[in-house]
């Protein structure tokens, strides 16, 4: 074997919720994990300031600084953690095969991915600079801290009808920005959004800049794609729900991927259509997308990855 060759019982790709779970429970089970982290160490908690959800911090807790304290918890173990990201991989036969940006070849008789979703954003300036404090990708995660207020939420699918209602509950008033004159949200759906006496629907509009001071939001500058024009919303938070991205490039041909990309597991486990690969975390649903889940399978996939090899 060369020097840039090496194995592993457990190849774990990717340093979230669902990634750093695994390797705590695929470590305890003296699987000696070996986790890349990506481009985005932690995952997408990173990107958010107040977590108030997770379990075990009664007074909440800085996404990045959870992130830490789940990574200490798996090195705690023995979990060997790199930096760096898996370029190709090829689950052809096993031991799998997996190649890195380091120019590293690992050999893994069972791989764990973890690789999350990417939510999709504006592409504002403003947008960047009011993140988490009053931008957010997230109704369920941080709704709570609106309650009372009027708020924005823009999208037109499942996802931000589902999110407009939520938000509806705890809001004073929400706005449903969307750039077309219908949406694309299944009927039922659209039944509910039109119903909720406190969503005033914004058609054919689009934000164009996030308006506020040192202390966070205050407005939204939203433009009429039809007549040009321009409309101020006087809001303090914006739900951006325009669509994830699963970060599956790689494992497409690989392993079995749902119509929109998700990797596609057996219900109630993490195993794929590849003995010996599992998948956890947001990679492989696109439902409840929170970190308590994604940490929940990747529990469920080093459970299951540890069997596998006992079997
Ligand atoms: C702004 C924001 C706020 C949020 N707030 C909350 C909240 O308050 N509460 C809550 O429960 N949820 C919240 N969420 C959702 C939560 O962050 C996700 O559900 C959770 O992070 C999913 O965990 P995961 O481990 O599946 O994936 P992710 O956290 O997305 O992690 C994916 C990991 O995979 C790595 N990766 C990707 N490709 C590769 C590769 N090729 N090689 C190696 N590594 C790779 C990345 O670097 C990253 O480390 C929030 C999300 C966002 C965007």
């Amino acid at each position: 074997m060369s020097e840039t060759t090496e194995k592993t019982r457990c190849l774990i790709i990717g340093s979230g919720p669902a990634g750093y779970t695994a390797a705590i429970y695929a470590a305890r089970a003296d699987l000696s994990p070996l986790v890349y982290e990506g481009l985005q160490p932690g995952g997408q908690l990173t990107i958010t300031t107040e977590v108030d959800n997770f379990p075990g911090y009664p007074d909440g807790v800085k996404g990045p600084e959870m992130m830490e304290d789940l990574k200490k918890q798996a090195m705690r173990f023995g979990t060997d953690v790199r930096s760096g990201i898996v370029t190709k991989v090829d689950f052809s036969s096993r031991p799998f095969r997996g190649e890195t940006d380091d120019g590293k070849t690992i050999m893994a008789e069972t791989v764990i991915i973890a690789t999350g979703a990417t939510a999709k954003w504006l592409g504002l300036e403003s947008e960047k600079k009011f993140m988490g404090m009053g931008v957010s990708g997230c109704a369920t995660c941080d709704g709570f801290f609106y309650r009372g207020q009027d708020v924005a939420i823009v999208g037109g699918g499942d996802t931000a009808a589902e999110e407009a209602t939520y938000l509806a509950k705890l809001c004073k008033k929400v706005y449903m920005i969307h750039r077309r004159d219908e949406l694309r949200a299944c009927k039922a759906m659209q039944h509910k959004v039109f119903s909720t006496p406190n969503i005033e629907m914004v058609w054919d509009s689009v934000p164009v800049e996030v308006l506020g001071d040192p202390s966070g939001m205050t407005g939204l500058m939203l433009k009429n794609m039809k007549n040009g024009e321009n409309r101020k919303l006087d809001v303090t938070g914006l739900f951006v729900a325009i669509g994830h991205t699963p970060n599956t490039g790689i494992f497409r041909g690989q392993v079995e991927l749902d119509e929109a990309n998700y990797i596609k597991t057996i219900p109630g486990t993490t195993r794929t259509s590849v003995e010996g690969v599992f998948a956890c975390g947001d990679v492989q649903d696109h439902y409840f997308r929170q970190a308590i889940t994604a940490a929940g399978t990747g529990c469920m996939a080093a459970i299951e990855a540890e069997r596998f090899l006992g079997s």
